[in-house]
């Protein structure tokens, strides 16, 4: 029919189709029959809806780089077909696979809305319910036949975000997200108030899915009192290209003359150190504090405000493409999909 608007909906697993097994008490993923039964307002909809649904269901915890690089196959393959995607994803690793997803959708000129929930679809105060209708009308949402949000966005109790802006922040309440350093893409009420300035405008160019993942990172997290047994450990794993080094406040580290030794002999052996900070919001300044004015002369890169798992999905993605270290410092030290602000 022209005119049409077809959404593929993508079932990964995670909380939104759980149950409880009667035996353990535990929550486990159940098929999508479960999701429709309890969502007949599908119906309704002046979209056709049609479902994808991932083979083993996963709760997010088991996701891993293969998962990311199938995700972005079936979005490449079903990419023409239809006009946006709503992956029904777990939350506790959202955040990941929706940055992974921002890098490897290159030219995605297409909604791409992850979303999930906190309680089960079957359960009477569910948040899953107007989590996954938003995200259809969002992923839906037109302007002169071209999409309102065409981007990895993640949607969770009527705010959408920038997919690699994110993280999750709270364990229980139903605004399980944070982006600290990035303002809301739209907010949901009566209306959704789409906030255009923030959103990433299309570049009608060919979507080009990249499927190489190169998973040799690591992440060093400082807390004081670390000791010189696990720096060394960490620094040391065999294969290891990169890592991102979380750091304090404005990216600020020990000046203990073992830490910047390590991190020396680190940067010498070609290993990238990616300063990240351990703060939700605010960014790295090398320089700022003499606590972090050592670690540029080292040779370590800083993050700006990028968020741990952009930061993660952002080296695997950049070692996977196969660039020279020099050209993957230049590059983490850019913007490629909005994920920071230079
Ligand atoms: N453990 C669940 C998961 O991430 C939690 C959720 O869905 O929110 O898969």
């Amino acid at each position: 029919m022209i005119g049409q608007t077809n959404i593929l909906v993508i079932y990964t697993g995670g909380t939104i189709g759980m149950v409880q097994d009667p035996k353990t008490m535990t929550l486990r993923p159940l098929t999508f029959d479960i999701l429709y039964k309890y969502l007949p307002v599908l119906e309704n909809f002046n979209c056709t809806i049609d479902f994808f649904t991932f083979e083993p269901l996963l709760d997010s915890s088991n996701m891993n780089p293969d998962f990311w690089i199938h995700l972005g196959s079936v979005i490449e393959e079903k990419y023409e077909d239809y006009d946006g995607f709503v992956v029904l994803h777990g939350s506790d690793t959202m955040a990941y696979t929706a940055s992974a997803l921002s890098y490897m959708l290159e030219n995605l000129n297409k909604p791409v809305i992850f979303t999930g929930s906190q309680l089960p679809i079957g359960m009477v105060r569910t948040d899953g319910r107007e989590n996954f209708i938003n995200s259809i009308e969002i992923a839906s949402a037109k302007e002169i036949d071209t999409p309102v949000v065409p981007e990895v966005a993640i949607l969770f109790e009527n705010k959408l975000y920038r997919g690699n802006r994110t993280s999750k922040l709270n364990a229980e309440h139903f605004g399980a997200f944070v982006s600290g350093n990035y303002p809301l893409l739209a907010e949901v009420g009566v209306h959704i108030k789409y906030h255009r300035n923030s959103i990433l405008k299309p570049n009608f160019k060919k979507l080009r899915v990249h499927k190489e993942l190169d998973p040799n990172i690591a992440i060093l997290k400082l807390f004081p009192g670390i000791s010189p047994a696990s720096v060394e450990a960490i620094l040391n794993t065999n294969g290891l290209k990169a890592v991102i080094l979380e750091t304090f406040g404005a990216g600020n580290a020990p000046t203990a003359e073992w830490f910047l030794n390590n991190l020396k002999k680190t940067t010498d052996r070609g290993i990238i150190v990616f300063n990240v900070t351990q703060c939700k919001g605010g960014s790295v300044d090398m320089g700022k504090y003499e606590t972090s004015a050592g670690l540029g002369k080292l040779g370590v890169i800083g993050g700006f405000d990028i968020t741990t798992e952009s930061a993660v999905t952002k080296l695997m993605y950049l070692l996977g493409c196969g660039y020279s270290m020099e050209s993957v410092k230049q590059l983490l030290q850019t913007s490629l999909r909005g994920e920071m602000t230079v």
